[in-house]
């Protein structure tokens, strides 16, 4: 492979996973230039998962609260990968004519580019300045979220997504009062369908949160802290700590008058360039075409933005040989006592159960068909098989296949939990 000059100077904005993955196959792929890694919180690059989830989880026996996931020292940052982090800075704006970066008054010129910049969460208008309501995207609004579940706050999600689900499955692990808000009849039928979105949302109900569903927030009130929410019917909800879960935009203001594309993110082809010389765009920021499903796509997802980063970086580096970035989407959530997984897409002819029954047990599969073809698939604490539907999409497998592979791993489950003397 052919890289980029060593006297190039390789830019990538966004310090968190697809920017970190960008540096990282940079050097990987034998870039010997200089690399600025350009980012806006004060953080270095850390894992966002765990945030909604064993991040806000008790203190160990030691009194001692889960810390969280940094991806790289500063140490390894500076001398192993030879990188000139600039934390707490953000981009102000971009000039692809003259090749720079600009952080307010300071410009960084680069030689090639790679915008990382991720998404921000959607915020209710109202709440400004009210303790006790957050967002929950970075390391701050978790550490903020944590202090509230440690005092033993009643806790109100808004928006029955993943990650407001998570908070809400955490406050009841810990005893805690929740209540989950949800404008849509159905949670989460964008991401997996209107049945397997009931299905998945009952969890709730069966883990003691109060799930209210086609409920609108006409306010969130209090005297300086949050009180309560009251809802469109005029229904009232005690609340000393509000999540908001409503979904991300991706993070393009500083973009706005450059030249690049943007709708829903930053537009860019399959190989993640975006049509202007040296720029190229991953993570959730980026919509690009998924060559291995066909459609125009931005992705909100771990597993993307970590192979994206590095795609975009060896594609910037060797644009002659660059090659396009597909994938079978994957993502996970882990909710109560059970991971919830789904490959591919949920756009589908039908769905079907093909293992477990959500109404009385904490484990299924349900398979989506596209034609006469697999599309998708979610297990529910079926971390053993998700991997391989995910191979089954990717190879273009049949609906009959998929069915039959379906069957015979239902069968070595059942044989397994007779060994096991489970009925
Ligand atoms: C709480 C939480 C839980 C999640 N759980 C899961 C999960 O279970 N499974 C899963 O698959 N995915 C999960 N995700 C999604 C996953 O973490 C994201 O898809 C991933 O972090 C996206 O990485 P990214 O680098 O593209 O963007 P981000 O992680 O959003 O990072 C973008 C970075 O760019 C910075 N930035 C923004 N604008 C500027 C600017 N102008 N100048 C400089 N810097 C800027 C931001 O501050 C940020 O640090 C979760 C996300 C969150 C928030």
């Amino acid at each position: 492979m052919a890289v980029a000059d060593p006297s190039c100077r390789l830019v990538v904005v966004g310090a968190s996973l697809a920017g970190l993955r960008a540096v990282e196959a940079a050097r990987k792929a034998g870039f010997e230039g200089e690399i600025v890694l350009i980012g806006k919180e004060d953080h270095l690059p850390y894992d966002r998962p765990p945030l909604s989830k064993a991040f806000l989880g008790v203190a160990d026996e030691s009194g001692v609260l889960p810390e969280p996931t940094y991806f790289r020292t500063e140490e390894t940052l500076r001398d192993e990968l030879d990188v000139d982090v600039r934390l707490g800075v953000a981009a102000t704006g971009l000039d692809t004519v003259g090749r720079t970066v600009h952080l307010g008054a300071e410009t960084v010129r680069y030689d090639l580019l790679v915008i990382a910049t991720g998404a921000h969460p959607r915020l209710i208008p109202g709440a400004e300045g009210l303790d006790g309501v957050y967002p929950l995207r970075t390391l701050d609004d978790s550490l903020a979220v944590r202090a509230k579940l440690e005092e033993g706050a009643r806790t109100v999600v808004i928006g029955a997504g993943f990650i407001g689900s998570e908070v809400a499955s955490t406050a009841r692990k810990r005893g805690l009062d929740a209540t989950i808000i949800e404008a849509l009849p159905t949670p989460l039928v964008r991401a997996t369908g209107r049945d397997m979105g009931a299905a998945i949302a009952s969890l709730h109900e069966k883990n003691g949160t109060a799930l209210r569903c086609g409920a609108g927030v006409a306010s969130i009130e209090g005297n300086g802290k949050v009180e309560r929410v009251v809802l469109d019917d005029g229904t009232v909800v005690e609340a000393d700590l509000v999540v908001v879960g409503i979904g991300v935009v991706p993070s393009v203001d500083w973009l706005a008058g450059s030249g690049l594309m943007l709708d829903n993110g930053i537009v860019c082809d399959e190989n993640l360039w975006t049509g202007v010389p040296g720029v190229y765009a991953a993570g959730d920021v980026a919509s690009w075409v998924n060559p291995t499903l066909g459609q125009r796509q931005r992705m909100e997802n771990w597993t993307a933005a970590a192979e994206q980063g590095a795609a975009a970086a060896r594609n910037a580096l060797d644009p002659e040989n660059a090659k396009p970035y597909g994938t079978v989407p994957y993502f996970w959530s882990d909710w109560y006592d059970v991971r919830i997984q789904f490959v591919g897409s949920p756009e589908a002819d039908e769905v079907l159960l093909v293992d477990g029954d959500p109404d009385e047990g904490k484990r299924w599969v349900a398979l989506y068909r596209r034609g006469d073809r697999l599309i998708g698939a979610l297990t529910v604490n079926g971390q053993t098989e998700i991997m391989k539907y995910r191979v089954m999409i990717m190879k273009g497998a049949g609906w009959a296949e998929a069915l039959e592979f379906a069957d015979k791993r239902r069968a070595a489950h059942a044989e397994k939990l007779a060994a096991a003397g489970v009925s």
